[in-house]
């Protein structure tokens, strides 16, 4: 099988490296593809494409980059069966999730679209008589994207997205485990007509393609998804070379469960938030905060509607849970499952693998009770389908115990009373507060991003997304000269 290029300087570029294989993890005897890998040399050919295509991109009209965004955001939408079907094979997030990511993507590439047009300063008076002072936004240069392996396809486009229609420059590496949805990204750029350089895609591992992207002086920014691990690290090199840079990381988001929610979505809300996606988002809930006038119904409903999820190949129409995304992925959960037990935490749903006719890496979504918050599995992120449920005696222990954790991601709350709901909206610690929702699945035009340990630097996605793709440059005239 001859491996899928990368894409530098407006060509795609084989490499003598032993290409990256993708494998399906619903089946690990499919094989996605064959995908070159780039070396450290090869990014700094990219690196150095994008530098020299800045000059002339930044100068682009706000038309034709608003016209290269929306076509490759009708096109990915034209697409989305397609590359769904191409996500669920290489990441195992059901086909239905798949594709809704997909569209997704799609509608963000248009909605930055619209941005392009949309770039404004301010004129501002000055003190001074016949000094006028206008705030105008530039492009940075050249951006770094380095985006996990979770979601595929939407987050590369919301970084790629802005960073393009604000008149930057890319240079993206995927996570090594799904080349696939990249590579689809780049002949989509490419078709659409990007000029050479603009756009780069170099995939390859974190250590060698990572590292020469980060450690690179002519890259401006970085912009960087992923585990706190690797983002504690790449951030310590990227401000040591004067790179502004951004960072969404981890999460242990905490839904809390009041007396008077309504049960079947306070259910809903905890299934969704914990399992979907095999619980391998940010976003997903892995504490369920519960108050003792409830805690019986709900603990009865979970547990039904838990252990009644069909876990099965990420492409069977039937399937709502697919597997880990790998082997690794699937042992980390199983070892979290040991480590519970072993704290003493009660597991009443799941925790073993799930027996499945393909050869695929199959978790059962699984339910520890009596877990107390200061446990491993209370404050480290699994990312899993794992979820912990704890008792709270009224809602301000449970905004204490939600509250109560290194992360500050999403977090939400199930109750009728607005009381309650405004004073969690005011008080949670974390950046996005989901009120009678689940604590993942969040929207493509509005601000994304956490506090504390989950998020570092400004803002992603929507309007916002401004703040990092742009600097602020201060422009006095004087016009009180002769002539
Ligand atoms: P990861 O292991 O930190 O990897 C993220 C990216 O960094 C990958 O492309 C990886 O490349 C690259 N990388 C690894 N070492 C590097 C280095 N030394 N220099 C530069 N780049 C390097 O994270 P992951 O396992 O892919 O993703 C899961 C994590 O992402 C979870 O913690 C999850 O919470 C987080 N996440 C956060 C958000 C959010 O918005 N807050 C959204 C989604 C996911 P390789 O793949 O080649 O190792």
């Amino acid at each position: 099988m001859s491996a899928h290029r990368n894409y530098i300087n407006g060509a795609w570029v084989e490499s003598a490296a032993a290409p990256i294989v993708d494998r399906n993890p619903s089946d690990i005897d499919d094989v996605v593809g064959s995908y070159a890998a780039a070396d450290a040399a090869q990014t700094r050919r990219a690196i150095e494409a994008a530098r020299a295509a800045f000059p002339a991109w930044s100068r682009s009209s706000i038309q034709e980059r608003a016209d290269l965004l929306d076509a490759v955001g009708g096109r990915i939408l034209a697409r989305a069966q397609e590359i769904g079907r191409l996500l669920a094979r290489e990441e195992g997030k059901t086909l239905k999730e798949a594709v809704g990511e997909t569209m997704r993507a799609g509608h963000v590439f248009k909605f930055h679209a619209g941005q392009a047009l949309r770039i404004t300063g301010e004129l501002v008076d000055s003190p001074r008589k016949g000094v006028s002072v206008t705030v105008q936004r530039e492009p940075l240069g050249v951006i770094g994207i380095i985006t996990p392996w979770n979601f595929p396809i939407a987050i590369p486009a919301w970084k790629i997205a802005p960073a393009l229609a604000y008149a930057n420059c890319v240079v993206f590496k995927p996570a090594s485990l799904v080349p696939g949805c990249a590579h689809a990204l780049a002949e989509l750029l490419a078709d659409c007509g990007c000029p050479p350089g603009v756009f780069n895609l170099v995939v390859g591992s974190g250590r060698e393609v990572g590292d020469a992207i980060v450690n690179a002086p002519e890259v401006d920014a970085i912009s960087f998804t992923g585990s706190v691990e690797t983002g504690r690290a790449l951030a310590a090199r990227a401000v040591a070379g004067m790179k502004k840079i951004q960072l969404e990381m981890g999460g242990k988001n905490p839904l809390i469960v009041l007396d008077d929610a309504d049960l079947d979505n306070a259910v809903e809300c905890a299934v969704q938030g914990a399992f979907y996606s095999t619980g391998q988002r940010c976003t997903a809930t892995s504490r369920v905060i519960v108050t003792p006038g409830i805690y019986g119904r709900f603990r009865h409903a979970l547990l039904a509607r838990t252990t009644a999820l069909v876990v099965g190949d990420a492409l069977d129409e039937t399937t709502q849970i697919g597997p880990a995304v790998d082997a690794a992925q699937l042992k980390t959960d199983l070892d979290y499952i040991a480590v519970g037990q072993k704290e003493g935490a009660r597991l009443v749903a799941g925790g073993e693998r799930q027996p499945a006719p393909k050869n695929g890496f199959y978790i059962q979504p699984t339910v520890f009770e009596d877990v107390h918050n200061q446990m491993r599995i209370a404050r480290e992120e699994i990312f899993g389908p794992v979820v912990s449920l704890l008792r709270a005696r009224d809602y301000d222990e449970a905004l204490a115990t939600a509250n109560d954790t290194p992360f500050g991601l999403s977090g939400g709350i199930c109750t009728t009373s607005l009381r309650h709901a405004d004073h969690f909206r005011r008080n949670a610690q974390v950046g996005l507060a989901m009120i009678n929702a689940p604590t993942a699945g969040v929207d493509y035009h509005v601000p994304f991003g956490g506090v504390k340990g989950s998020s570092y630097g400004s803002r992603e996605q929507g309007a916002y997304a401004v703040e990092f793709y742009t600097r602020v440059k201060t422009v006095y005239t004087n016009a009180n000269i002769a002539g």
